[in-house]
């Protein structure tokens, strides 16, 4: 028999509805990081999903979850605390499916995510940022919202692990296939550390040997957590997004192998590099994360792993952060260096 006629590309590459367009991201070889490693890096470009980051994974996950449980009711709001990321994915996946959304963001994050929220159509409560233990802090802001808001469900993305079950069930699998089974590493940083704890494990339960690392700015807790046994930080990081200072539930038996610590200093230069060089406009999450890949690449290569291959997450995307990581101001605000090409002289105040 002869086999079936492929199918017309209109049609192999046609989804059926707007929410497929989450996940299966590409995952890309990225030339500078492979080379200062001196083994293969790949990026998956999470900035790829419709909201522009990892997080969208996690909102459908958790929405779904919620609708399945039956906890989730037609016309009923999603409300969520976030740095911004997930509230895009939520209002992106709820205005998909019929739901309302608020959320609830420190009023330190950046314009644009601001700015997206309230075009997507999503109530914004901006609150100060707070220590964790304050009942102020946005995640329990958004908790007692949502229990007073009738028809409210609170996503509850720290601690709720269908956010990193999205992962697991996706993330991982598409890892490990588009490297054709060749995984010797994965690292990347953790906010809720759902993409961190749910790739390790996905990618544990087709591999024990894939060494699993947690790449974390300074600031965060986890570091010295999976170092020595103890929630303690060191410096601050301006990144966002990334930077825990707890074990939530969806870190909770994390498959963590071993650890790196990344300045925003070395975050930057790899997403000035990356920018630069290969064309690629990502937010400082990614740079850490690309920067922990290398580190980890290293040290597989130094304990006798042939050709290792490592992944990591390109968690969102550049154009988030125009005011901030792509604005001179900004960086010299924040003691941060300033790319060459934004220095004023440079062309950078040019408007032709
Ligand atoms: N990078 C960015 C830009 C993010 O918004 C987030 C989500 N907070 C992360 C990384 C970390 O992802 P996760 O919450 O899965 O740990």
């Amino acid at each position: 028999m002869k086999p079936p006629a492929p199918l017309p590309n209109i049609l192999a590459n046609t989804l059926a509805n707007t929410l497929d367009l989450i996940g299966n991201t590409p995952l890309v070889r990225l030339a500078g990081p492979s080379e200062a490693a001196g083994c293969d890096i790949y990026g998956k470009c999470e900035f790829a999903n419709p909201g522009a980051s990892v997080k969208d994974r996690a909102a459908l996950g958790i929405i779904r979850d919620a609708e399945s449980s039956g906890e989730l009711k037609p016309d009923g709001t999603v409300i969520e605390g976030t740095a911004g990321n997930t509230g895009i994915g939520i209002a992106l996946v709820a205005n998909a499916l019929g739901y309302k959304t608020v959320i609830v963001m420190p009023d330190n994050q950046s314009r644009e995510k601001m700015d997206t929220l309230r075009a997507l159509g999503a109530r914004l409560v901006l609150v100060p940022p707070t220590k964790f233990a304050n009942p102020g802090h946005f995640v329990h802001t958004s908790r007692r919202l949502a229990e007073e808001t009738p028809g409210a469900i609170w996503a509850n993305q720290f601690d709720n692990i269908a956010n990193r079950r999205a992962h697991i069930e996706t993330t991982a699998p598409e890892i490990w296939e588009q490297m054709g089974g060749k995984v010797d590493g994965f690292t990347c940083a953790a906010g809720t550390g759902g993409t961190i704890a749910g790739v390790g494990l996905g990618l544990k339960a087709k591999s024990e040997k894939v060494r699993i690392a947690l790449t974390d700015p300074h600031g965060a807790a986890l570091y010295s957590y999976y170092a020595e046994g103890e929630l303690k930080s060191e410096g601050s990081s301006a990144a966002e997004g990334i930077g825990q200072g707890r074990i939530t539930a969806n870190l909770e038996g994390a498959p963590i192998d071993t650890q790196f610590r990344i300045s925003d200093e070395e975050g930057l230069v790899w997403v000035g590099r990356l920018l630069q060089e290969e064309g690629l406009c990502l937010g400082l999450s990614s740079g850490i994360n690309v920067a922990g890949a290398i580190e980890l690449g290293k040290q597989l290569k130094a304990d006798g792993i042939a050709n290792p291959q490592v992944a990591t997450i390109l968690c969102d995307t550049g154009f988030r952060y125009l005011s901030s990581l792509y604005n001179p101001e900004w960086l010299a605000e924040k003691e941060l260096p300033v790319f060459d090409w934004l220095k004023s002289g440079n062309g950078a105040d040019r408007d032709d």
